[in-house]
């Protein structure tokens, strides 16, 4: 780039500008350069040279770049690194630009016009290449319509598309259970979380929302996909506005919506589903979370679909037994299962390619992978089709499977076996398909033979043996040889014409050479124009066919997901539970799958224990030594209870479940620094989300409530929580802690049980057992605890002297929850203090102001304030 506000400077700063926060990829040959700022900003993220090229306003500018055969491996580190990026491509090539110039009477040098095409985001990728096969990539759009959220959710690489509605205040359940890569919000929304971003408030209009999906999907009213409420539309207006933007109007693949309801799918808010580490282990990434230790899918659309299954898992009873018939059924015939792992997972992915074919940019390798993809499907449902002992799921997806009977046969006829990703050369279309190709081919074919025997041919007329026929872009096709042997060439009568003298080597054309090259030209050219013409036809095919090949792709993941669960099941000894109305949570021999494996990975057993909650024992306080498996068995109980309604069998002997209308758990201190709150701080946040939200029908795991305060704060905040999940809530609850007073509470509390993990102290050593018994804890074995993990012996015979000081102290004032058996009930408190604010609004209502002396007044104010200071 030169100096002052050439026309290329010009050029690329009116990009620029449009490119607004966006990294800008300006195309010059080759390579995107970036500039400026951007450059410095990629170089970093990519660990790239950074250079300078010409001057702006008297300074180098910075400059950096990237090829552009490579440049999906660069875009994939840059949205990674939280960028999003502009690509300025050049919209005509230099001879066009010449020409152009020349019609409009320039002769200056020709500047190549260019357009930014597409901006590259984390939430609208297609690219193999920029997405992980396991995990969906979701874009979403919320905004508020008169007091309610509207949140729109689409995968452009396969097309899925909901809608939901979600009071403020579970906006960010909502988000959590969408994990997505970028979210669209209204500028200057109050709600919006950070990082989110911001787009102009008139994208989120309903009425512009349902018209647009009324037009994508050709129908006249969205009833038929569903009831959609004014924020939901608001959100889609919003989400398709912004694909507008970032595929400059070219719209990628969106199926008609699904409009989720919330009491559809178990509810779990975000601290839940972090501290259960579903898709993500509390250190980030997907080793150690849930899914890792289930998922044995063989496809990546499986996977997806797991993920899917396991973030919002339903509560519907029948759509649950739907699902577990399906994995009973795969898991009792295994060579079944077998079967039709195997032929899954040679299957492409149907659904991603669909995706980039309808965004525009797909290959001739995707349409293969949708004739493969396809045709596979067809050999699955001709699998199930001879069995007459179908699951209902499986003779809902059949039809699914069946279908594209044309399609597949057209694919097949059309495309060579392995089609390239690259268009540009052809060669994609196969023989026998097309008989204009075919002659176009063999007229090119022939050409080609002929040259080379024009080589042997100026061999011999010329006696130079180092005599070569060679071809590149620039020149085509011409004859080299070394320029010792070159004299004869340049002879004025030898039928050669000199083209380029190189170090060594003379290059030279002659007439046949010219005719024959012309004629590969010229049939190159009319063979990939008929090349290009069949790939529009396939790919009008595909788009014209792309819900049914949506549904098919979608069929071939539900089935890998059964057959998957299935597989886990069997290989760790799994049951099918049963998931029945009512309050019970009954399982026997339950484990947790994450820490079993890895226990197993160490060639040690985990201990199975029971959990046994109902209308009469809802409340469990579960005590016992550090490290004793408390949390394990916390969470293995709330794992097995999401896997049962997700659909799958779980880690257990046997399970009945009372279905759960809302999950909660609170794990753990984890710190949220990054949020600005303390440990303390979010302990209480999510505790006091817990008791505001949970219902009769929850299942809630509580573990050492109040650990972060000073031993009495905590003790007391322990105390009220327990008895307001009992008396309030009445949900299903485990709850760990170490205070031993809590104990008391089952004096009061008639559906709260007592139980302890069990350790034995042998011979001055701690043996955890990890077993679960009924009664109260005995002690917390703290010390031993930190003797095992090394603390040295002089502080722990120094806190064992501490210890014994605090104990005596303890029982001679009566222990630390002296009294606390005498106190009411949170329950008979809350009535008394109700009592007591009506008979103070009696006392006023019947007050007579007008006829009070100033002394009266002032006495009734003493009253009131002697009985307000009264506690009852
Ligand atoms: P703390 O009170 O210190 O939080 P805890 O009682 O909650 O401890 P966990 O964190 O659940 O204990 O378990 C500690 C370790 O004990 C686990 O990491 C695991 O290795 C082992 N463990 C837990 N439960 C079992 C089990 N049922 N069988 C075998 N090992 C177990």
């Amino acid at each position: 780039m030169s100096s002052g506000a050439t026309p290329m400077m010009a050029q690329y700063l009116a990009l620029r500008e449009e490119a607004g926060d966006c990294l800008l990829f300006y195309r010059m040959g080759d390579f995107f350069e970036l500039f400026f700022d951007d450059a410095k900003k990629a170089a970093a993220i990519l660990d790239i040279a950074l250079t300078t090229r010409g001057e702006h306003n008297g300074a180098p500018i910075p400059m950096c770049g990237v090829p552009v055969h490579s440049a999906e491996s660069y875009l994939a580190r840059l949205i990674k690194g939280g960028c999003r990026v502009a690509i300025a491509e050049q919209t005509e090539t230099p001879a066009e630009a010449k020409e152009r110039a020349r019609k409009e009477g320039r002769a200056s040098k020709a500047l190549v016009a260019r357009d930014i095409v597409r901006f590259v985001t984390a939430g609208t990728l297609t690219e193999e290449a920029l997405l992980e096969p396991r995990r969906a990539n979701v874009l979403a759009a919320a905004c508020a319509v008169r007091g309610l959220v509207g949140l729109a959710a689409c995968d452009i690489s396969t097309g899925r598309m909901e809608l939901e509605e979600c009071a403020p205040d579970r906006l960010g359940a909502a988000l959590a259970r969408l994990g997505a890569s970028e979210l669209v919000v209204p500028d200057g929304w109050e709600l919006a979380p950070d990082g989110s971003i911001a787009r102009s408030g008139h994208e989120f209009s309903s009425e512009g929302g349902e018209e647009r999906l009324k037009v994508i999907h050709g129908v006249a009213t969205l009833d038929g996909f569903g009831t959609f409420t004014r924020p939901m539309l608001a959100a889609a207006g919003g989400l398709i506005a912004y694909l507008d933007h970032v595929g400059r109007g070219a719209l990628p693949l969106l199926l008609p919506p699904e409009a989720r309801r919330g009491e559809a799918t178990l509810a779990m808010d975000e601290a839940t589903r972090a501290s259960l580490e579903i898709l993500e282990s509390a250190q980030g990434g997907r080793r150690g979370s849930l899914i890792d230790a289930i998922d044995r899918c063989v496809t990546g659309a499986g996977a997806r679909q797991l993920a899917e299954d396991l973030s919002a898992p339903l509560t519907d009873r029948s759509a649950i037994a739907e699902r577990l018939e399906l994995v009973e059924w795969l898991h009792d015939d295994a060579l079944l299962r077998e079967d039709l792992r195997a032929a899954l997972r040679s299957l492409p992915d149907v659904g991603r390619a669909l995706g980039r074919v309808v965004a525009g940019r797909g290959s001739p390798r995707d349409l293969g992978q949708l004739r493969d993809g396809l045709s596979g499907a067809r050999v699955v449902a001709d699998r199930l089709a001879r069995r007459d002992d179908l699951p209902v799921l499986f003779e809902t997806l059949l039809p699914d499977l069946g279908g594209h009977g044309a399609l597949v046969d057209h694919f097949e006829r059309a495309l060579v076996p392995a089609p390239p990703t690259e268009r540009g050369q052809g060669g994609y279309i196969a023989e026998g398909h097309d008989a204009a190709l075919d002659e176009l081919r063999r007229i090119s074919g022939n050409a080609r033979r002929a040259i080379a025997a024009l080589e042997a041919k100026y061999r011999e007329e010329t006696g130079v043996a180092a005599l070569k026929i060679k071809h590149n872009n620039v020149l085509g096709y011409f004859i080299e040889v070394p320029s010792r042997h070159a004299d004869k060439l340049m002879e004025a009568d030898s039928g050669f014409s000199h083209r380029q003298t190189m170090a060594g080597a003379m290059r030279f054309n002659a007439l046949a050479l010219h005719e024959e090259a012309s004629r590969i030209t010229e049939a190159g050219a009319h063979a990939l124009a008929a090349e290009e013409a069949h790939f529009e036809g396939l790919v009008a095919e595909a788009v014209a066919a792309r819900r049914e090949i949506a549904r098919t792709a979608a069929a071939l993941a539900r089935i890998d997901v059964a057959a998957g669960q299935a597989e886990r099941a069997a290989e760790g000894g799994w049951t099918m539970p049963h998931v029945v109305e009512g309050l019970s949570l009954d399982i026997e021999g339950g484990r947790h799958p994450v820490v079993e494996a890895a226990l197993m990975a160490q060639g040690e057993r985990f201990v199975a224990n029971d959990c046994r909650l109902g209308t009469h024992d809802r409340l469990w306080l579960i005590g016992g030594p550090n490290m004793g498996g408390k949390s394990t068995f916390l969470r293995q109980n709330a794992l097995i209870v999401l896997l049962a309604q997700a659909g799958g069998f779980v880690p257990a002997k046997a399970a009945r479940i009372g279905m759960v209308d809302r999950l909660f758990s609170r794990v753990g201190a984890s710190d949220n620094l990054a949020r600005g709150r303390s440990t303390f701080m979010v302990e209480m946040v999510e505790t006091a989300a817990i008791l505001a939200q949970a219902s009769e029908q929850s299942f809630v795991i509580l573990d050492e409530v109040g650990r972060g305060t000073s031993t009495y704060d905590g003790l007391a905040l322990a105390w009220a929580v327990a008895e307001a999940v009992h008396e309030t809530n009445r949900c299903r609850c485990l709850f760990a802690t170490h205070y031993h007073e809590l104990a008391r509470l089952a004096e009061t509390c008639e559906a709260l049980s007592l139980h302890h993990v069990r350790a034995r102290e042998w011979k001055g050593d701690l043996v955890l057992l990890h077993e679960l018994a009924e009664g109260p804890a005995d002690r917390s074995y703290g010390l031993a605890v930190a003797r095992l993990a090394g603390v040295p012996p002089k502080v722990i015979s120094r806190a064992k002297s501490v210890l014994e000081k605090l104990e005596k102290g303890r029982a001679e004032t009566g222990g630390l929850a002296a009294g606390l058996g005498d106190l009411p009930l949170f329950a008979a408190a809350q009535d008394a203090r109700e009592e007591q604010c009506d008979t103070l609004r009696d006392k006023l209502r019947e007050m007579d102001v007008d006829a009070l002396t100033p002394r009266d007044a002032l006495e009734v104010l003493y009253d009131l304030k002697r009985e307000a200071g009264t506690e009852p």
